[in-house]
């Protein structure tokens, strides 16, 4: 282990810093509670999103359940560059990196995209720049940004999340927006991996769950087929509850035995 590597403390994740973007609401909001309630006395969290009043909310709750847990919330529309320097700011207000054990990043937030168009459909440039700016180029300028504010130093374990997708790795019609972000984003952070072997990188696809991207995911579907695929997994009772998977993902993080850069799906067996 690198002297970079993970802190000893066990049955927690040790005092952490942890910037959550996405955190209003379906699967971020599920991983800050699963995440804090991890954490040691002296932790922080900085949660990220546009919505105030759900993320002073969900401050509250956590307050609540993790008392030695301090946390803090920014609203920055991460699809602007006004809202990617708000977060990084943020973040630069956050104390404790001399004195933590691990840091977090991760990048949860995400959209689907106009999944009512097939390919030949999108003609318009601004409308696929703007589309790969948020999901794409977003995470990459915030996460570097973020790791230049908590640079690596000994007994710092800083470790980097993609909240990524079935979709990274396979096709699905009419998702092409969706599809192609999620395997850009899978890309970009195994480069990372490569490109620092101290961090420890992970893409987690969390499986199809029960929010309000895979609500849109069944009422826009353009494909017939893939939407009815969608609404049977919501009928059926088959997706996923959130907590159950930030669970699973919090899991890893503890077990930390991962390939950095590795793509991890909630249905992958445990080693
Ligand atoms: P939701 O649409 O339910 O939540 C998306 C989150 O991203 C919200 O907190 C939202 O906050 C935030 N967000 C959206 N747009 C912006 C923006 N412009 N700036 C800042 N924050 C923004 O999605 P899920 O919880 O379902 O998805 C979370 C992640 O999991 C995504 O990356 C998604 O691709 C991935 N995923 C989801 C699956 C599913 O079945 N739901 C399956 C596989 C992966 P707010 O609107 O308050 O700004």
């Amino acid at each position: 282990m690198s002297e970079y590597g993970a802190p000893s403390t066990q049955g927690s994740l040790g005092r952490v810093i942890c910037i959550l973007s996405g955190a209003s609401r379906g699967f971020g909001r599920s991983l800050a509670l699963q995440l804090c309630s991890r954490f040691l006395p002296g932790s922080e969290m900085l949660l990220l999103s546009r919505s105030q009043d759900a993320m002073r909310w969900l401050a509250g709750e956590l307050g609540q359940s993790c008392p030695g847990v301090s946390v803090h919330w920014e609203t920055a529309d991460l699809s602007t560059q006004e809202g990617i320097a708000r977060a990084g700011t943020a973040a630069k207000e956050l104390q404790g990196h001399q004195t933590a054990d691990r840091l977090f990043i991760i990048n949860n937030a995400g959209s689907l995209g106009d999944v009512s168009k097939l390919f030949v459909e999108f003609t318009d440039p601004s409308e696929v720049n703007k589309y790969l700016f948020f999901n794409v180029s977003s995470a990459l300028c915030l996460t570097s940004s973020l790791l230049k504010t908590f640079p690596a130093r000994p007994g710092l374990q800083r470790v980097v999340v993609n909240v990524s997708s079935l979709a990274a790795l396979q096709p699905f019609k009419s998702w092409s927006l969706y599809c192609t972000g999620k395997a850009a984003r899978d890309m970009m952070f195994r480069v990372l991996a490569e490109e620092d072997t101290d961090l420890r990188v992970l893409n987690y696809a969390p499986g199809p769950l029960d929010t309000d991207m895979h609500k849109l995911a069944r009422t826009e579907t353009g494909d017939h087929e893939l939407r009815m695929r969608m609404i049977e997994l919501k009928t059926d009772g088959k997706l996923i509850d959130c907590k159950d998977s930030a669970m699973k993902m919090v899991e890893i993080l503890q077990a930390d035995s991962y390939q950095s850069g590795a793509h991890v799906d909630f249905a992958d067996e445990d080693e």
